[in-house]
């Protein structure tokens, strides 16, 4: 096995793309599953998480060690009938009034042995899905930080290694540069509204998404090889 920052998309998952090590992905098709069942979206809000980069790029080791930090957790949002269910909707006391669906679906991952849903908290965090990975198993916990830690400052880094272009997609804090501005300029020309300020802010998303959309592409606001190639900047 092993431990690298990967896309996952899956056919219910919509929102930001799913950041997450390679080792996590099949608990994600886990999560997608059971959405399936239940015809639920998965709205993704954050997943693997950039955390103390210091001067250098020098990874400092985090006081908490979160299952964001080694992409083996995602936050999320669910969709039910157009309906978007949150934090506050999700939280455990408010569960007899979730629709049969939603409530199911969180079932589902709490009965689901190597899942833990982070309603179940001490603290609760009703939108937090992870597998667990920084109890079960700390020493590998340790091992995935710093080399998630450094593919994700790779990722967004203006001047990406190898001479291959860097992913862009809606971050916080935004991704800006050359590039982003490139693709802005592409999407004016093609007709999409914007101010090209080379900022990857919502707008740029917004546009992205329904070029996506319009060329058959999957519509994750990603820009990758193949969404880069169809907005012809290769
Ligand atoms: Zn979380």
């Amino acid at each position: 096995m092993k431990t690298e920052l990967r896309v996952f998309s899956g056919s219910q998952f919509v929102g930001k793309p799913a950041l997450v090590d390679g080792e996590f992905i099949p608990f994600l098709q886990k999560v997608n599953d059971f959405a399936a069942e239940q015809l639920l979206q998965v709205h993704v809000t954050s997943s693997a998480r950039q955390q103390g980069v210091a001067v250098g790029n020098t990874i400092v080791p985090p006081a908490t060690r979160s299952n964001h930090l080694t992409g083996h957790a995602i936050d999320m949002n669910v969709i039910h009938d157009g309906q978007l269910f949150n934090s506050s909707a999700l939280k455990k006391s408010n569960h007899a009034k979730l629709p049969a669906q939603v409530r199911k679906f969180i079932q589902a991952i709490r009965d689901e042995k190597e899942l833990r849903w982070g309603g179940d908290f001490g603290t609760q965090d009703p939108v937090h899905i992870d597998d667990g990975l920084n109890i079960r198993d700390a020493l590998a916990w340790d091992m995935k930080f710093p080399i998630i830690q450094a593919a994700l400052i790779a990722l967004t880094r203006p001047e990406a290694e190898a001479g291959q272009a860097r992913l862009l997609f809606l971050e916080r804090p935004f991704i800006s540069g050359p590039d982003v501005l490139a693709v802005q300029e592409r999407l004016v020309a093609l007709g999409f509204a914007m101010n090209p300020d080379g900022i990857f802010g919502a707008v740029t998303d917004r546009a992205l998404t329904m070029f996506q959309e319009r060329e058959g592409l999957i519509a994750d606001g990603i820009v990758g090889s193949g969404t880069r190639k169809a907005l012809k900047l290769t």
